[in-house]
């Protein structure tokens, strides 16, 4: 390898992604510079993370936190924006290969089309954005040429059974969930669960927006729709299995009958390096699964009646158009409520259903109409809550 070094920006590299993947690039120098580092409200992490990395530019989405990023960073050759605006734009700079989306939910979708539309590399891990504009997304991917490698663990996973036989037929996707900290509880044991219940999860260490989805389910419907999107296959094909110890990543069966399954212990950073290495693999100091301290690998049913927001995701897949983007849009306002206590665990599917009813279908969304049912959804779930 020459010393060409990838050029990266990453969006959201305060939050729990975006620590994990400079946690990666720190370890491998000579392959990267950071470009860009964007974050939301954590001025302080990106300050540090700053000084660290020396960006080209930063952006800070909070308007009011400008000048603490300004003040903190003059004289360091740093140039500092700020403005959900200034995210989506700045992705547009010429010495930008690759943008890592690791910002959560909608507010991901028009910094990934401008990034695709300057024809950068996108890693994704914001997939609220395939959920909700997944046929815009990857037709526009396709037209540009640019690569959409995925960073969430089990994508990554189908990704890798995939290598060496893409012009192989899928049969059957089959998407492993650890299933949350709720697994085999029944709906009336869960009328009562609060916040700091839902926030404990048994294998991964995530946001607390991903972390109430993993306890709804509603991460694994977002991971189907995802996974239809970037792997071309239709609904019927990806099916769900609860795997509670979370090493197998995920799972491709092809035509012959013969499954591959991608495994390795529950660590972001995996599948976030293998992301930034494609098509390389580097040497990492990561842990390494042991067979002989865990000899069990279980596989169950996922149950639908109790987490209905799978079952939800799946329809909202199969009706297509706008629904997928009302789904999310109804979730991230439910979670959000859910984690301030104004809403209870079992109301959160009650306010996607009623807004799917209520909003209305566009079978061939475009650009301003995923904004628009967006905001119209967001509107309707508030009223339905308060
Ligand atoms: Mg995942």
């Amino acid at each position: 390898m020459d010393n060409y070094k990838k050029q990266i920006a990453i969006l959201g590299s305060t939050g729990s992604i975006g620590t994990q993947a400079l946690d990666v690039i720190r370890s491998n120098r000579d392959y990267f510079s950071v470009e860009v580092l964007t974050a939301n409200n954590n001025a302080g992490l990106l300050i540090v993370q700053s000084l660290e990395f020396r960006p080209n530019a930063v952006v800070i989405g909070n308007d009011l936190l400008y000048d603490q990023v300004n003040d903190a960073l003059s004289g360091h050759d740093i140039k500092v924006y700020a403005g959900h605006e200034a995210i989506a734009s700045v992705v547009e700079m010429d010495t930008i290969d690759t943008v890592l989306t690791a910002m959560v939910g909608f507010s991901g979708l028009k910094p990934t089309i401008r990034a695709i539309n300057a024809g950068k590399q996108v890693a994704l891990s914001n997939k609220e954005t395939l959920v909700v504009a997944g046929e815009y997304i990857t037709e526009l991917a396709a037209e540009k040429g640019v690569n959409i490698l995925p960073v969430d663990s089990e994508h990554s996973a189908i990704f890798q059974c995939m290598l060496g036989e893409f012009h192989n037929r899928i049969e059957r996707i089959i998407l492993t969930a650890s299933g949350g900290p709720f697994r085999g509880k029944k709906r009336h044991e869960l009328g009562y669960v609060t916040r700091e219940h839902a926030l404990k999860h048994p294998n991964w260490n995530m946001g607390a927006k991903i972390t109430i989805d993993s306890a709804t389910l509603m991460n694994k419907g977002l991971e189907v729709i995802e996974a239809r999107w970037l792997f071309g296959v239709d609904h019927s094909q990806i099916e769900v299995v609860i795997h509670p110890q979370s090493i197998i990543h995920s799972m491709v069966e092809f035509e012959d009958g013969s499954i591959k399954a991608q495994m390795g212990v529950p660590d972001m950073r995996i599948p976030i390096q293998f992301a930034l290495s494609y098509p390389n693999r580097w040497k990492s100091d990561f842990p390494r699964y042991s067979f002989a301290n865990k000899t069990e690998l279980n596989f169950e049913e996922p149950d639908t009646d109790t987490f209905r927001n799978l079952a939800i995701a799946y329809e909202a897949l199969r009706k297509g158009g706008i629904v997928p983007c009302v789904i999310n849009a109804a979730n991230e306002v439910a979670v959000e409520a859910f984690l301030k206590d104004k809403l209870g665990f079992l109301e959160i599917p009650d306010v996607i259903e009623a807004c799917m009813d209520r909003i209305p279908y566009i079978s061939k969304p475009g650009y301003e109409d995923y904004f628009m049912s967006d905001k119209e959804t967001r509107i309707i779930a508030k009223e339905i809550i308060n």
